[in-house]
């Protein structure tokens, strides 16, 4: 007798989630690896956070709370979105959720129907399309070029266009590749959008995490006349190192909110209220460990790059605007080399986990199996010596 359904059959792990564990259970057994798999900061959770979450524990906030969260949080989130993103949010039109991933989630299993589509620019975040696929929803990916520096442009976003589009999502700055958009590219998406009734899904969880000049837009600021049919998914994981703390956040429509909130009622019933608590302190508390981690990402990535063009074969489509990844392509040492492990990015990616001790995601999780992405949330010396080894394992395949 077979009890799982068929979704249940189809769902993959997490691939990102995966190659972490993969690497943990390596070093377990005393093998070393550097671990450039899963995207999350090194720094620990600032101290004042923590001590929100102390403080919780101490005032004895250990029942449950509101379904959408707590008012003082969700007035907080309600503020930032307000000041930092030019949304109108109302409390009323937050809901706080465990991670970006459950938002993410639930805002596609109350909206779609079995056979909706949802259009996804790749490379993507792993996780989009199995969200779309467990409520039915029929993924729809629009390609972006490399040599676009692997940014969607107008024509290939009208292309994946149909009239059964339910949702598009734009997820800027990208998990994997750090490409993201500014006010004018996301307007010119928003004529196109305009002529359709699709409403969008805006990942902003890597909006704190940018570089040099780049200035961050939120989708809602940049296409105001579409403001009413934009979700907008951010989180706490990325920008306060609170990922294993699981607090999220979605804002949009009055009634998807209320739906995701029903939902949330009768599943999850709400976050966790001491990490909700901890969250609180990330937002009204001091914000100066923001701008030093991503200092530290930015100095990470150029030595990342230099390594990357001394290594024949591989290549970056352009310094990363935004998020802390690097997704590598190796296009060029596929064409070169004869061996075997260059035909697939899992392959190449066993490859270098068995002969340089460095873990990365193969790219074909995200949709392109020419390429591994490596995250640079890692010490230095990680980043720096894990490139140096892939460089010299490389070098021997050609
Ligand atoms: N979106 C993207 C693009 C991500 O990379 C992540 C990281 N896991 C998330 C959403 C969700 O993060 P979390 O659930 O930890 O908030
Ligand atoms: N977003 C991170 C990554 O892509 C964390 C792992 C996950 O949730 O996928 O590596």
């Amino acid at each position: 007798m077979e009890y799982i359904n068929a979704r249940a059959r189809r769902l993959k792990p997490s691939e990102t989630l995966a190659v972490k564990a993969k690497a943990t259970e390596l070093k377990a057994k005393g093998i070393p690896v550097i671990d450039l798999s899963t995207g999350e900061p090194d720094i620990d959770t600032p101290e004042h956070i923590k001590e929100g979450a102390r403080k919780a524990l101490k005032d004895g906030k250990t029942k449950y709370t509101d379904v959408m969260g707590i008012k003082e949080l969700r007035e907080a989130i309600a503020l930032k979105l307000k000041r930092e993103n030019g949304i109108e949010a109302e409390v009323s039109t937050v809901i706080v959720t465990n991670g970006g991933k459950q938002a993410l989630q639930s805002a596609f299993e109350v909206t779609l129907e079995p056979g909706d589509e949802v259009v996804i620019p790749a490379p993507y975040w792993v996780s989009y399309i199995p969200m779309v696929e467990i409520p039915g929803g029929k993924p729809v990916i629009a390609r972006s070029s490399p040599e676009n520096g692997f940014k969607l442009s107008v024509k290939e976003l009208e292309a994946a266009l149909t009239p059964r589009t339910k949702a598009v999502i734009i997820n800027s700055p990208s998990n994997p590749t750090g490409a993201a958009y500014t006010q004018a590219e996301l307007s010119a998406f928003a004529d196109v959008l305009a002529r359709t009734n699709a409403f969008i899904i805006s990942d902003e969880i890597y909006e704190k995490v940018v570089y040099g000049d780049f200035k961050f837009v939120s989708t809602v600021q940049a296409m105001p006349q579409l403001k009413d049919r934009i979700v907008t998914i951010n989180g706490f994981s990325k920008a306060y190192s609170m990922t294993g703390w699981r607090v999220g956040y979605a804002t949009g429509p009055k009634d998807v909110i209320a739906a995701m909130g029903r939902l949330q009622s009768q599943t999850t019933s709400n976050v966790c209220s001491i990490a909700q608590y901890a969250a609180l302190a990330a937002l009204t508390g001091p914000q100066d460990a923001i701008p030093q981690m991503v200092k530290n990402f930015d100095r990470r990535l150029n030595a990342a790059l230099g390594i990357i063009e001394q290594t024949p074969g591989l290549r970056v489509m352009g310094k990363p605007q935004g998020a802390f990844y690097l997704f590598i392509r190796f296009a060029e040492l596929a064409k070169n080399s004869k061996s075997e492990v260059v035909k697939s990015s899992g392959a190449l990616v066993n490859f270098l986990l068995e002969r340089a001790g460095v873990a990365a995601v193969p790219g074909e999780a995200f949709g392109d199996d020419q390429a591994f992405r490596i995250s640079v949330a890692a010490a230095d010396e990680q980043v720096i010596g894990g490139l140096e080894k892939i460089r010299d394992a490389v070098r021997t395949l050609l």
